[in-house]
């Protein structure tokens, strides 16, 4: 039985910048992730990030892990468990189960801070289940992990910031974007990733679906369609688009099965992803012991759930009578930079998604 503070599942941003924040205040802090190296989602991500510098704006983000493990590391209250499943939690008796392939470990944390990231959606349409069906993450970890490429024609379904960023980074490869095709009449991520794509002459078909891939063994087209405003294929709409992969960004939803285990009251957002815990502004769930952070509290992104990670770790080690320097301030400031994150068009949707998922008037 290993004993703990506070233990950090997951090392995407928000369990690194939770267990800084946790290593910083003096806890013995424990963080576990299931990959063999940190970063989660930032491993990945080759652009350089917007927003503020406290969120390493201009920063790639496959860069970030390497920063903030460089302060992790010289800190020896601060412990890494790489390759490490955290497979159960048993709220009554704080207990964690840990596996890392060979073993079996029990934990016993006073605090968790549970920051296991999302999933991604899948999309029904026949033949969905051909090789050459790719979800946007297991795209770009082919290309910018292990340098494969996916295909050499890809048909991109989603305009979110994931499906335009994706397809940007496959062009950067020399893979062909036939098209885009989005359900919904607006494209739903950032116009600038947008106007990149156009610029590079991709298609943006907006009220437009695929129906079906095409293909024996493999995919080698997919029958797109236009769709009215109930998303129902309009007649006579449909045609043919050659291709071999057929790329899904269709959104992310929660990971949340620790909390479920956790006994935390779990509350069905559809603008955060799916289930959810309810939680009060310092991220806490119901289950006292339990604090949530990044994509696992609703589907956003890297910058926002750094910040998440930070209230969470300032709160939990708060809780447990840590010292932490300037906390009301910091605390004051992260919570106006989520604010100004969440200020654009693409953000009010994600507040209301908040509002619901807060504990009425914000204190537990
Ligand atoms: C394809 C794709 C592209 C994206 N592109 C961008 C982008 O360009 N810019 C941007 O800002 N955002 C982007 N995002 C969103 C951004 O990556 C996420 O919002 C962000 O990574 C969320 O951080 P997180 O720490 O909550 O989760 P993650 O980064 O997903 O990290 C979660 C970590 O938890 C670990 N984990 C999960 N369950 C367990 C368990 N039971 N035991 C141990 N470890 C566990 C995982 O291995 C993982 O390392 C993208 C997301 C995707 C899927």
């Amino acid at each position: 039985m290993r004993e703990t503070d506070i233990a950090v599942i997951g090392a995407g941003p928000a369990g690194l910048a939770a267990a800084l924040a946790c290593g910083e205040s003096g806890a013995t802090t424990l963080l576990v992730d299931f990959m063999d190296a940190p970063g989660g989602q930032l491993i990945k991500q080759t652009h350089k990030f917007f927003g503020s510098e406290r969120q390493f704006a201009g920063t790639r983000g496959i860069q970030i892990p390497d920063i903030i493990m460089d302060q992790l590391s010289k800190m020896p209250n601060v412990a890494l468990m790489w390759g490490t499943n955290a497979s159960g939690y048993y709220a009554d008796s704080g207990v964690l189960t840990l596996e890392d392939g060979a073993r079996f470990i029990k934990a016993k944390a006073k605090r968790v801070i549970i920051a296991t990231g999302a999933a991604e959606k899948p999309l029904a349409f026949e033949n969905n289940d051909l090789p050459g069906v790719y979800g946007a993450g297991a795209v770009q970890t082919l290309m910018n992990v292990h340098g494969v490429k996916p295909g050499d024609r890809v048909l991109m379904v989603g305009s979110g910031n994931i499906g335009l960023i994706v397809s940007y980074q496959l062009i950067q490869a020399h893979v062909e974007v036939v098209a885009l095709v989005e359900a919904a009449g607006r494209i739903g991520g950032y116009l600038v990733h947008a106007a990149k794509l156009r610029r590079a002459g991709v298609p943006i078909l907006t009220s437009h679906t695929v129906v079906r891939a095409l293909g024996e063994e493999t995919v080698r087209a997919a029958v797109v369609a236009e769709v009215d405003q109930s998303w129902q294929v309009k007649p006579g709409s449909e045609r043919e688009v050659a291709c071999d992969v057929i790329c899904l960004a269709v959104g992310l939803t929660p990971l949340v099965d620790m909390m479920w285990q956790a006994g935390c009251e779990m509350k069905y957002v559809p603008a955060l992803g799916g289930h959810v815990p309810v939680r009060d502004e310092n991220m806490r769930a119901s289950n006292p012991a339990v604090y949530v952070a990044g994509d696992a509290g609703g589907v956003e992104e890297a910058s926002s759930a750094m910040i998440s990670g930070e209230i969470a770790g300032i709160s939990a080690a708060r809780s447990l009578g840590f010292e932490v320097k300037e906390a009301d301030a910091r605390l004051a400031q992260l919570k106006a930079d989520l604010a100004a994150i969440r200020s654009g068009p693409t953000g009010e949707k994600i507040c209301a998604g908040i509002k619901c998922a807060t504990v009425c008037g914000g204190e537990w």
